[in-house]
């Protein structure tokens, strides 16, 4: 059995003011009209909606949703839609705010939202999960659109799931309208490469940062929290890249191998048989290597060179940062930092570069294909990919130059990057200057 030792749970608060916070340390460095920081503070619209569903043994459940949108001062609304147990309004929230920043972060023209419904996917059939997916749909169906608000998938949301939710739209609107969701299977107008594409944008993040501190794949060691699309894409493509990939988890516990694992073995055995194990494969044939089976706490706390949290918030927090021994934390996950712990590890030295930089590229790619389904003209894998690159690289760069400049961590970079670029919008849509003394 594996160990099941869970990360203890902070001191209570909303996670929603603790994600504000980040904000504040980087208005310091930002002119900002007041009437702009006004309007960031809160969000612009929340929806919370019950979803009755009939399950397969005829019984009704009865689902709670939220869409909430943050900010659409950019452009429409933009963010994905998680199933989690945990989903509520303040997380939804939370993540609705991150969204914000990582848009105009990547200079994309949307701004921030974000989706949920509380349950565990697990538990419920296939059938289940349709008409749960297209009850949502037509719950929320007047609060999204093309120009409105977009979906997208996140944690245990998928391509299928992102295909029933565009049906039943179109359904609704008696019109095929792909642009409201993005993360589509490719068949019904999703983009090439948008699967691959937060862990193929983290990689050309890393890929650019870690140079900077003379790095080289072959001698720097990885672990990674969270083996699903994100976690399980970038640990092979990190693999590939020549990194040592010693550890990785998925929500049932860890494996440890400090020779490195085979991460497409990994990978392999995991799509089929829906369970991890560290093995070798060839062909058809996988056989176990030597391994430790570790908790998800133990994975945070190894002594490896890049930590990459890539499950779920609030994973380091003031409880286990000072126990944290990598020297470099990528934030694939949404907020798997709090607040306080930024602080602790601010002071230990440890760098930590932020979601909204790190993990942009799964959004970057659903600009994409946003702008596919609109103009009708489909792109291949190698030019998604390569707008991916120049666009992460370019980002990547910029907050790093920001940072370097103001003397500031890489998470307050990548909030004033983007809260300039916020405010120069929201203060185009008139100031107080601009009424009190016409200019
Ligand atoms: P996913 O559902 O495909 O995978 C989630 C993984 O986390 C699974 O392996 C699951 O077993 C694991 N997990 C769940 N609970 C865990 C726990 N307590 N400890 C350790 N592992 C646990 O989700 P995903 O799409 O890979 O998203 C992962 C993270 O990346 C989320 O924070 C999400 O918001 C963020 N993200 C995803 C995208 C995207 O395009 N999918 C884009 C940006 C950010």
């Amino acid at each position: 059995m594996l160990a099941q030792t869970s990360v203890p749970t902070p001191k209570e608060s909303s996670l929603f003011a603790d994600a504000r916070t980040r904000l504040d340390r980087a208005l310091k460095y930002v002119s900002m009209s007041e009437d702009a920081l006004g309007r960031l503070k809160y969000p612009k619209a929340s929806l919370c909606v019950s979803i009755p569903v009939r399950m397969d043994n005829g019984s009704l459940s009865v689902f709670q949703g939220y869409r909430v949108r943050y900010d659409d001062t950019r452009g429409p609304g933009k963010g994905g839609v998680r199933y989690h147990p945990n989903v509520s309004m303040d997380e939804v929230q939370s993540l609705a705010f991150w969204m914000t920043f990582k848009c105009a972060l990547l200079n994309l023209p949307f701004g921030g939202a974000k989706g949920g419904i509380a349950l565990n996917p697990k538990e419920l059939s296939r059938q289940e999960l349709e008409r749960l997916s297209r009850g949502y749909i037509d719950a929320i169906a007047d609060f999204i659109g093309p120009d409105i608000d977009i979906l997208a998938p996140d944690v245990y949301t998928n391509a299928t799931i992102m295909g029933w939710m565009m049906d039943q739209y179109s359904i609704i609107k008696r019109k095929v309208s792909p642009a409201v969701v993005t993360g589509k299977p490719v068949m019904m107008g999703g983009s090439q490469g948008r699967e691959s594409a937060t862990a193929m944008g983290a990689y050309y993040a890393i890929a650019t940062l870690l140079p900077k501190f003379d790095l080289i794949p072959e001698q720097t060691t990885v672990a990674i929290q969270g083996f699903g699309n994100v976690g399980g894409i970038l640990a092979d493509v990190l693999w590939q890249a020549g990194y040592k990939v010693v550890a990785v988890s998925d929500s049932q516990g860890g494996l440890y191998a400090e020779q490195g694992l085979d991460i497409p073995s990994l990978r392999q055995y995991k799509a089929e048989r829906k369970t991890m194990k560290a093995v070798y494969c060839q062909d058809t044939v996988c056989n176990v290597v030597e391994h430790q089976t570790i908790s998800n706490e133990e994975l945070l706390t190894l002594d490896v060179d890049i930590l990459i949290p890539a499950a779920l918030e609030n994973q380091i927090t003031e409880l286990n940062a000072a126990d944290i021994q990598a020297k470099y934390i990528f934030e694939v996950a949404n907020g798997p930092i709090n607040s306080a712990a930024d602080r602790i590890l601010e002071d230990r030295g440890i760098y930590v570069f932020p979601d909204i930089l790190i993990n942009a590229g799964g959004v970057t790619v659903s600009y994409f294909e946003w702008v596919q389904n609109r103009s009708g003209l489909y792109w291949n894998l190698e030019k998604v990919n390569q707008r991916l690159k120049e666009r992460m690289v370019e980002e990547t760069e910029n907050t790093w130059k920001i940072g370097k400049e103001l003397d500031v961590s890489m998470r307050a970079a990548a909030y004033i990057h983007a809260l300039n670029r916020l405010g120069e919008a929201l203060d185009a849509k008139g100031t107080r200057d601009y009424y009190l003394n016409g200019h």
